[in-house]
């Protein structure tokens, strides 16, 4: 695999900032210090550059069948979206069907993630639960290294479980010494809303955001904190839109219960009134939950990353073209397949808009997209970090570079982009997976199916 020398970049971690080399051989990082001098295959120039740990989108969905469609990247072309933008390991999820055995789901999804370009984890969602549920998610925590299970207290009748279903999955993870994942909204009143704005003829995409108002997400979110809480298991809150979730997470996090909680991008960023279009395109960002009015929500989602209450920064990846997919649901927002693309973004805009607006610190930065969601999930010190003996993740990023973002331009395998025209600053120069330059000097050098299958460990929420 070679050797490969980085030369006076400012190595950037959640917790220092220096100016340091870095060895790598076979994958591997051998050494940091001043002044190197290895002999290596390449050497790298990281002079103006900061040096981080590859970034972790823990929360994806390529490949991925949903509303009588299939999610627009796959793992190769996912994948290479992301190494373009500094995200060096995905956590997707793998998904059964109602009834249908976690385990026979997780073949499908471990089948499907072979052409990954980059390094790959799956959480395991629960969608039901069975005889042998339990005994299942103890093999996947044991022998797939997977101590993650996902829930979805929407979508009922589909892959949403009820509370008594809910319930079990936390016992079962508890007993597993796993995490429980939740997404929050309210299964029972989204459809009732729904079917009330569908009656009245009203079947806009901006409906969608009227059918699952903060209170319903809110609402969810408390509960099963609340349940955790009962059971005594750790609780992670995906995609937290709302300070109805925060408030929750907040509570529980004062009283001592163990609740992390995750954002994207694009509710730090977006506002409601990107739904308020005459024609179709709102279609692009009918996502759940939806993006949220400008008052009340932006802010605090911010201010809570800041201050911790909120661990991390995933993307939902989930694009769906706008001709041939979403329109799906031209006549009916209900029928419009949720989701919208990200993975390759996230970085810029965190760095654009979250570091260079004071609303983050740096090391922050690193440790929302990188450290903690490697720690939370049992990754880490082998991914997130920038140490002796950790893989050879490493983002190499030019903090001058400006960049602007567009459907026309960007990697994602999609017909649009919810960001854009967004203008951004920052930029990976060079990208580093697993020892190998896979961004050289912004051109990208992947490769089908080289990515790796991390098995994660259990017990490193912290
Ligand atoms: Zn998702």
């Amino acid at each position: 695999m070679g050797s490969l020398l980085i030369k006076n970049g400012e190595i950037v971690t959640a917790i220092d900032q220096y100016l340091a080399d870095i060895y790598v051989e076979n994958g591997t990082i051998r050494a940091i210090g001043e002044d190197l001098g290895h002999s290596a295959s390449r050497v790298i120039d990281a002079s103006e550059h900061y040096v981080f740990p590859g970034a972790i989108d823990a929360h994806v969905h390529m490949d991925l069948p949903s509303m009588g469609t299939v999610s627009a990247d796959d793992f190769e072309t996912g994948t290479a979206a992301g190494i373009a933008g500094g995200t060096t390991s995905i956590i997707d999820f793998a998904i059964p069907n109602r009834n249908e055995s976690l385990l026979k789901g997780l073949a499908a999804w471990k089948e499907k993630a072979k052409k990954a370009v980059s390094d790959y984890a799956f959480h395991m969602a629960v969608t039901w639960f069975g005889d042998q549920t339990a005994a299942e998610m103890a093999h996947c925590v044991e022998h797939e290294g997977i101590p993650s299970f996902k829930t979805y207290m929407a979508y009922k009748g589909a892959i949403g479980v009820d509370d008594l279903e809910l319930l079990e999955v936390m016992k079962a993870a508890k007993k597993a010494g796993a995490m429980v994942s939740a997404h929050c909204e309210n299964g029972d009143l989204v459809p009732l809303l729904q079917q009330k704005l569908f009656d009245a003829g009203l079947t806009a995409p901006k409906y969608h955001a009227q059918s699952r108002p903060a209170f319903v997400e809110g609402e969810a979110t408390n509960r099963a904190i609340v349940m955790a809480g009962a059971v005594g298991v750790p609780i992670y809150i995906v995609h937290v839109t709302a300070k109805e979730s925060l408030e929750a997470i907040i509570r529980a996090r004062s009283n001592g219960q163990t609740v992390y909680g995750e954002t994207c991008p694009q509710y730090l960023l977006l506002n409601d009134s990107v739904y308020d279009t005459e024609d179709f395109s709102g279609a692009a960002y009918v996502m759940s939950p939806p993006i949220r009015p400008a008052e009340g929500h932006q802010e605090r989602l911010w201010h809570a990353l800041k201050s911790g209450q909120i661990q991390t920064v995933a993307t939902d990846h989930c694009p769906f073209n706008l001709h041939g997919q979403k329109d799906l649901g031209k006549d009916d927002f209900r029928l419009i397949p949720n989701g919208a693309a990200g993975i390759q973004h996230r970085l810029a805009l965190l760095y654009t808009y979250g570091v260079l607006q004071n609303k983050i610190s740096l090391k922050q930065f690193v440790e929302v997209n990188c450290t903690r969601p490697a720690q939370l999930f049992g990754m880490y010190p082998r991914k997130g970090s920038v140490r002796i003996g950790a893989d050879a993740d490493l983002v190499i990023w030019n903090p001058k570079t400006e960049g602007l973002i567009s459907a026309a331009t960007h990697y994602h395998r999609c017909d649009s982009n919810i960001f854009e025209g967004y203008k951004t600053v920052g930029a990976p120069t060079w990208v580093i997976a697993n020892g190998k330059v896979q961004l050289d000097d912004g051109d990208l050098k992947v490769e089908r199916g080289a990515g790796r299958y991390i098995p994660r460990q259990k017990g490193q929420s912290i």
